[in-house]
């Protein structure tokens, strides 16, 4: 039986990696593989909930009845092997996925003897194992608070739907919906470990990316310790809800995302066909979180050419006048921030470090504006001091012949060749005190002027329009 004399959440010698999100989030597929790949093993804690919940109904227990409920809890026996759950001998694999089950399964994980007797359980689970990859919806916040890595998933309700439709094939898409949203709202509406996000959990929305581009951008996480919290103020966001945005007030609604792709799509074949463009070092962008771009800038087509760098919204500020009619409609769907013209640069930096914080990626242009010619001009401090506000990676990036193509004051866009080459991640250095950081900030402004010197005059060179003469 379970034994109940450490209830003490397990801390560090562990690898524990914290998987949490509502339900079609991406949990299990991501949790799975990122066990693969770290040779760990995966324990599915949803599985517990529904195997609990399968032996209520069969009991012919009221899932309400606390009580009742928490006595059988603390009685079944359920081994989760090889995927294969047995409750009390009998293989429930099938039937814990099934609509009852599903549909009862929350009243039954809101019970909170039921909670303690699976959390100690869970933690047995690891421990014996020195450690594993949980999923579930209280692991990183209760469970296991110390684990090396947390991750929040999300992903837009449809996706979320679409996904759990396509598991469900009995099920259409119309039941699915309104059953995850039933349950998101049992789940963190519930007075024992309610579904929330870590404050620090690493937040990503799965409903672009690739199962590949999450897992091997977790595990380098993980192993080179990197894993950055998002900002507490992420946590109480989640908590928010507000349409569409799932709880993140900067991330894109379905609708804005849409445009985005058919616009991206649209500027990155144009500027395929048009300069035949290419990009080298695109495997130094992070498939996930937050990070500041840093380009060199000469030409107005560079707001278009970073584009190519990821399929995630890149977000930037711009000048409010330039929201003009069509080009304000363009910049928006761009992911476009305006800033009041005049107002303190203190205000736009403020703005990328909120954008940031709720985990999206920001172009800071670092020369400021457009500059001329091959030397990168002085950088303003800007991005180095976003990046150690925040603790994010500046990534920084070279754009050779975007001048000859478009320079500055010309109507004409010519079809010249253009290459981007994306350099290292440059990642945060923890500081104490002001004094430190100043210098730090100064140093990391030095570092990166020489860095995307260098990216450019590569850039440059592949582009046929070398900076310096052979
Ligand atoms: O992950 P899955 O959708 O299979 O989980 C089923 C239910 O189990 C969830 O809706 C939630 O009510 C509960 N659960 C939980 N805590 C966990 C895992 C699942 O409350 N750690």
């Amino acid at each position: 039986m379970v034994d109940h004399s450490d209830d003490a959440p397990a801390s560090s010698p562990l690898r524990i990696v914290a998987i949490d999100g509502p339900a079609g989030s991406g949990k299990s597929t991501v949790g799975r593989a990122l066990a693969d790949r770290l040779g760990l093993e995966y324990l599915d804690t949803g599985a517990m909930y529904r195997g609990v919940t399968f032996a209520v109904l069969r009991a012919g227990l009221d899932p309400a009845d606390a009580p009742a409920v928490a006595t059988l809890a603390r009685e079944v026996e359920l081994s989760l092997e090889g995927g294969i759950l047995t409750v009390d001998g009998v293989d429930a694999t099938a039937d814990i996925r099934g609509p009852e089950v599903t549909r009862a399964v929350s009243a039954v994980a809101a019970n909170p003897a039921v909670r303690e007797l699976m959390v100690q359980r869970q933690r047995d689970w690891a421990r014996s194992r020195g450690g594993g990859v949980l999923e579930g919806r209280d692991i990183g916040t209760v469970v296991f608070p110390d684990a090396a890595l947390k991750v929040y998933l999300t992903a837009s309700p449809e996706v979320r739907a679409r996904r759990r439709t396509a598991e469900v094939p009995d099920l259409d898409f119309q039941t699915v919906a309104a059953d995850i949203a039933r349950r998101d709202a049992l789940d963190q509406g519930r007075e024992a470990s309610p579904l929330t996000q870590a404050g620090d959990a690493l937040l990503v929305d799965t409903s672009d990316l690739s199962v590949d581009e999450i897992v091997t951008d977790l595990a380098s996480r993980l192993d080179r310790g990197r894993h950055r919290p998002a900002h507490p103020m992420a946590a109480d966001l989640a908590r928010g809800g507000d349409a569409g945005r799932h709880g993140n007030p900067w991330a894109a609604t379905p609708g804005e995302m849409w445009l985005y792709r058919v616009v991206r799509g649209a500027l990155v074949g144009f500027a395929r066909v048009w300069f035949r463009v290419r990009a080298s070092g695109l495997e130094n962008v992070p498939a996930t979180g937050a990070y500041i771009v840093a380009p060199v800038h000469r030409s107005n087509l560079d707001f278009m050419l970073v584009l190519i760098l990821t399929r995630r919204r890149l977000r930037f500020l711009a000048k409010d006048t330039l929201w003009k009619g069509f080009w304000g409609r363009l910049f928006t769907a761009l992911g476009g921030i305006p800033v009041a013209r005049g107002s303190a640069d203190r205000e736009a930096l403020r703005t990328c470090i909120e954008v940031l914080e709720a985990g999206e990626p920001v172009v800071m242009f670092p020369e400021g504006t457009r500059q001329h010619g091959p030397v990168v001009q002085p950088l303003f401090d800007g991005p180095a001091y976003v990046q150690s506000r925040t603790g994010v990676d500046i990534v920084p990036v070279g754009i050779g012949g975007s001048e000859t193509a478009m320079p500055k004051g010309s109507k004409v866009i010519k079809p010249r060749p253009i290459r981007l080459v994306v350099g290292r991640p440059l990642p945060a250095v923890p500081t104490q005190g002001s004094k430190a950081r100043r210098a730090a900030v100064r140093a990391r402004t030095a570092e990166l002027h020489e860095v995307v010197q260098d990216l450019f005059d590569r850039a440059q060179e592949q582009a046929g329009t070398p900076n310096r003469p052979a």
